[in-house]
């Protein structure tokens, strides 16, 4: 009996196994039509100086609009992006896109844009981003470029030497989801970072957790003496952004500012008229 039942559960284990296996491969055949079609949409998200409330970067956050399922989180495509070797041609359009509608903002807006590891692996990043650059006319200093450690950790100088030459540029380099990694601090010591992105995961605790608040002040204690541009994610509420303004942090983003929304939505104070 014990032995039928095992043979029961792991034919049952196969066809979940199969049914996984068909769904992904769905979902890259989609994926690879989405590319293509022009199902992807670019989205921004306000950074505000939390001492002023003035806008000062937006954070183009890419999204899938897929005929039927829906809106498909970055969290689920980018990593299938980045394994079926799509990223590069992803990190194209986001790159393009995102600096041709910053030219339409304020000039003292900038705009920051998401950049995968695997798009530093595959050697053409800085000429991305300089054709970006020079197609829409966008200035290098109105850029900045959100990093993950994953990227400091491939072997090499390969990494380094690209981020100083986005550096070089003008460009503006942050660290994504601090605190959520190893959080080395000889990262911080050894590349030319402008900004510290505190991971939302500490934000939210903040309430309940003497701990998060330790690593909220560490975090904005270490950015002021190194002179880099602290921000926080994942800020929803008057008391999260209360706190950290008291801290010292200089930037905030989250829903408690504004969700991430179409650029044709996108409206500041002293706008140019908006051109689609
Ligand atoms: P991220 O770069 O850390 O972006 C911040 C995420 O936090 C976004 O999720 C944003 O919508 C969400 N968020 C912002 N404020 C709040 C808040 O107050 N509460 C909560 N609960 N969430 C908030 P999103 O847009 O789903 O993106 C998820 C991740 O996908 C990004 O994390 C980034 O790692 C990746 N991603 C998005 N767009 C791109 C892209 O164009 N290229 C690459 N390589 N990765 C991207
Ligand atoms: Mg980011
Ligand atoms: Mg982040
Ligand atoms: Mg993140």
């Amino acid at each position: 009996a014990a032995k039928a039942e095992r043979r029961g559960s792991c034919r049952s284990f196969e066809v979940a196994m199969d049914e996984a296996a068909q769904a992904k491969s769905r979902l890259e055949t989609d994926l690879r039509k989405a590319v293509q079609e022009g199902e992807l949409e670019v989205y921004y998200q306000p950074l505000l100086n939390l001492e002023t409330g003035a806008v000062e970067c937006c954070e183009a956050l890419l999204r899938w609009n897929h005929a039927e399922r829906g809106q498909v989180s970055p969290e689920v495509f980018v990593p299938l992006a980045e394994e079926l070797g799509l990223i590069d041609k992803l990190g194209r359009f986001v790159l393009q896109t995102a600096c041709r509608e910053a030219t339409r903002w304020p000039e003292q807006i900038r705009v920051s844009v998401n950049v995968s590891p695997v798009q530093f692996r595959n050697g053409n990043l800085l000429s991305t981003v300089i054709n970006a650059l020079a197609n829409s006319g966008l200035d290098a200093g109105r850029l900045e470029l959100e990093i993950t450690e994953a990227v400091l950790m491939e072997q090499g100088p390969r990494p380094a030497a690209i981020i100083r030459n986005l550096r070089a540029f003008g460009i503006g380099i942050s660290l994504d989801d601090f605190g959520t990694g190893y959080s080395s601090l000889s990262y911080l010591l050894n590349y030319p970072f402008t900004k510290i992105k505190i991971d939302k995961s500490f934000i939210l605790n903040l309430h309940e957790e003497a701990s998060s608040r330790a690593v909220i002040r560490a975090v904005i204690g270490l950015g002021r003496s190194l002179g880099l541009a602290v921000a926080a994610e994942g800020i929803e509420s008057d008391v999260e952004r209360e706190y950290l303004r008291s801290e010292g942090c200089t930037q905030g983003q989250g829903f408690l500012f504004g969700r991430p929304q179409p650029g044709s939505m996108l409206e500041f104070a002293g706008m140019s008229s908006r051109k689609t």
